[in-house]
């Protein structure tokens, strides 16, 4: 018998039928014995139609009331999926975030889960109840409902497996696994068998969005065995083997044959911010990332140009365009004190990046990423590399074709690929 955590993403929870079908998944975990509980998510667009509301409610909404509204999302699915449970005659119930509760810090839509409080879990997985827990809502320590950021489900699996020390956490997707890049936007992305923490948590981190960074981040802390599989295999029998995130021990062996580069990712959701004539003195930058950094506003790629003769420079950066709207105020505000000329946005780019392992003892991996653009006349808008990726921002109409150069530049096309 295990302890298993089962979570199952937005396009499996779509609807009755699919949600019958993850019941299904569910009943043969427990016909085989198993402890179960599952961790679901709202039904795909849900989210995002929430969201839309807020924006058009007002588009500098409270985050305390946008998550009250983008949380109802889960709600829903997690009490379908009991009552289709119920329905096939395995016992089961939901527990909302703040039933249990999952305890989160107060950055509202994007806070971090603190505690879990696994007592009512733990009685309900032992007289053979399956426990249904909605992804992605948590409560602050003064009772308030929190979100955890897009793509939260996953780490809300993480979280239940780790507070209930699982043996398993099976991430049920609409992929069968975690490929070289999206397999949505290359044919020829091949599928890994194992791909290590590290190489995860940097793939996710640019945008390969199979996982949310923080689940991979937390999985790796806490030493949970993640695996991401389909949700659309066959319920039974040998189902298609997944992606198994492990360590870098448990790559031993395979480790002279990897690859330089692991995979290929992108991010069409940063949108570009640049202030013109930004005085060129100490304390310049602070004045802008600061006030940023206050609001809860995570920057990431940042280029300063080279001082204008007039003593001032442009500075570019880029914010997560779900921010735009909030990064714009704040820059507004602090005008005087920046001292900036023009305050310049665009969201059509994408970030493209390479991540590799390999790279740490490999040379020419960034200039090959630039010279593959350069073949292509895609223009680099900004780069930043950290020991294991580099990331380049360009126009987003080019992305699709970025990703597939670099894929077949670096070698990663699957062999019998046409
Ligand atoms: P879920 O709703 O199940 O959480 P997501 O849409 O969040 O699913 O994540 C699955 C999607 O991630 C896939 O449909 C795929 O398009 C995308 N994806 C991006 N990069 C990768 C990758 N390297 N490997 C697999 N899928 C990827
Ligand atoms: N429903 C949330 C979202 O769309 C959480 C998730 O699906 O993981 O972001
Ligand atoms: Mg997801």
């Amino acid at each position: 018998m295990a302890r298993i955590v089962m979570k199952f993403g937005g396009t499996s929870m779509a609807g009755i039928d699919r949600i019958r079908n993850v019941a299904n998944r569910v009943k043969h975990e427990v016909e085989l014995g198993n402890e179960v509980a599952v961790v679901v998510s709202a039904m795909s667009g849900d989210t995002d139609r929430l969201v839309n509301f807020c924006r058009e409610a007002s588009p500098l909404y409270d985050p305390r009331e946008y998550d009250v509204v983008v949380a109802s999302g889960e709600q829903v699915t997690s009490g379908l999926l009991a009552i289709t449970l119920q329905s096939m005659g395995v016992k089961a119930r939901s527990w909302m975030g703040w039933q249990l509760p999952i305890r989160t810090s107060d950055a509202h839509a994007s806070a971090r889960i603190q505690t879990i409080n696994s007592d009512a879990i733990g009685a309900a997985m032992a007289s053979g109840e399956v426990a249904v827990i909605p992804g992605f809502q948590g409560l602050t320590e003064d009772d308030r409902i929190t979100t955890l950021g897009r793509g939260g489900s996953d780490t809300s699996a993480v979280a239940v497996a780790a507070a209930m020390k699982a043996d398993r956490c099976d991430i049920y997707t609409d992929v069968d696994g975690v490929y070289t890049t999206d397999p949505r936007i290359v044919p020829k992305a091949r599928k890994l068998a194992k791909v290590t923490y590290e190489e995860m948590l940097e793939l996710a981190s640019v945008g390969a969005k199979v996982l949310q960074t923080r689940s991979v981040g937390l999985a790796m802390k806490e030493k949970v065995r993640v695996q991401v599989l389909s949700s659309f295999d066959q319920p039974t029998g040998n189902p298609t083997p997944g992606t198994m995130i492990v360590g870098e021990d448990e790559l031993e062996g395979s480790t002279m044959e990897r690859q330089l580069i692991t995979g290929i990712a992108y991010d069409k959701k940063e949108t570009k911010v640049t202030l013109t004539a930004v005085p060129d003195r100490p304390g310049a930058v602070a004045a802008i990332f600061s006030p940023l950094a206050d609001a809860n506003i995570n920057v990431d790629m940042i280029v300063q140009n080279v001082a204008h003769d007039t003593g001032s420079t442009d500075v570019t950066f880029t914010v997560p365009s779900d921010e735009i709207a909030r990064s714009l105020d704040t820059l507004e505000r602090e005008r005087s004190a920046i001292g900036y000329d023009k305050l310049i946005h665009d969201a059509n780019v994408a970030k493209i990046s390479v991540v590799g392992v390999g790279m740490r003892s490999h040379a020419g991996v960034a200039s090959k990423m630039f010279s593959t653009l350069a073949d292509r006349k895609i223009n680099v808008l900004a780069i930043t590399t950290s020991e294991i990726k580099v990331s380049v921002l360009i126009h987003e109409d080019y992305t699709e074709l970025a990703v597939r150069a670099l894929h077949t530049a670096y070698g990663l096309d699957a062999e019998d690929a046409a």
